[in-house]
């Protein structure tokens, strides 16, 4: 079985930001998702997986191969699709793929033409083929990234916040798209959306401030909230006051009013219900989030 690990990995940027604070992570074949918010530390570590940029401690092993030291093996079982992708627009799609697969040491014209087909057809772009990447749409173009990042039939695949600026069809389209890549190799989407976790993950693990907080399977996390979340309908000018008094983990207008979300040990006050726990409620009873009152 393909397998990463991830032991006692920091690292502190020179202007003294620490990044990542002794992060230990093992991660099998599947989906993995890896959720925080902005800064949380996630593009510094899907950098330094794809060695790209080196710790100032700890380890990381790819099926035993050493990913800090051995860097040319571990790039050619690697594929990366970067949070910031962006190709030269007036390049065609089957020329962009087909210069990339040159890249990647595919050096045989022919094999090079039939992958490029393979790769147009996986990720539904043949019919786009010939246009100019610079007219792709969003989802187009992430679809685009994730063939490149397929060249070389990849062990690992890393994809930092994909779905960012996608439509929700676009993103259904890519969420179908990743869960069939998903089934043989170890892939890591990482992404501040809980939705995309909650649709495609079945392993995931929750970082904060550089330190991850919890790891394991959605569900189970969702079931240790179970009787630990509470709802209540109040008016919009008491969310102030509900705010200072309860742990609120999410809030939104229904009705004209506001359906807040409380995480609390036991009932917290009379006109509190029980709620049915999601992965939102496991991700801000674990990371607060902002409330705007
Ligand atoms: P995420 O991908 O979760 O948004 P990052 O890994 O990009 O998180 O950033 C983690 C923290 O490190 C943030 O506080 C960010 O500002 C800081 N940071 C990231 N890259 C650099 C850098 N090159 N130099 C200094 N600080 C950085």
């Amino acid at each position: 079985m393909k397998q990463l690990v991830i032991n006692g990995l920091s690292k502190t940027y020179p202007n003294g930001v620490k990044a990542l604070n002794d992060v230990n992570l093992t991660i099998n074949s599947g989906m993995f998702g890896l959720l925080g918010p902005n800064g949380a530390g996630k593009s510094t570590l899907m950098r330094i997986i794809a060695t790209l940029q080196d710790p100032d401690e700890g380890s990381v092993t790819l099926n035993g191969m050493d990913v800090l030291k051995q860097k040319q093996d571990v790039r050619k079982v690697l594929g990366f699709l970067p949070q910031e992708f962006d190709f030269y627009p007036k390049i065609k799609a089957e020329d962009m793929l087909d210069h990339f697969a040159i890249l990647k040491g595919v050096s045989n014209t022919k094999e090079r033409k039939e992958l490029v087909k393979v790769l147009l057809n996986r990720t539904n772009l043949y019919e786009h083929r010939r246009k100019k990447v610079g007219g792709f749409s969003g989802g187009m173009k992430q679809r685009l990234g994730i063939a490149q990042a397929l060249i070389g039939n990849p062990e690992l695949l890393i994809v930092d916040e994909p779905t960012a600026g996608l439509d929700p069809k676009e993103r259904r389209h890519f969420h179908n798209l990743l869960s069939e890549i998903g089934e043989n190799m170890i892939v890591i989407l990482s992404t501040h959306i809980v939705d995309d976790v909650s649709d495609l993950c079945k392993d995931m693990a929750i970082i904060n401030k550089g330190s991850v907080r919890v790891t394991g399977n959605p569900a189970d996390a969702i079931n240790e909230l179970e009787g630990k979340v509470w709802s209540s309908l109040i008016e919009k000018n008491e969310l102030p006051d509900y705010n200072r008094s309860y742990q609120i983990i999410s809030t939104r207008l229904f009705m004209g009013k506001q359906l807040i979300h409380v995480y609390s040990e036991d009932k917290p006050a009379e006109e509190f219900k029980t709620a049915q726990p999601d992965l939102e409620h496991v991700y801000f009873s674990t990371i607060p989030p902002e409330i705007e009152v």
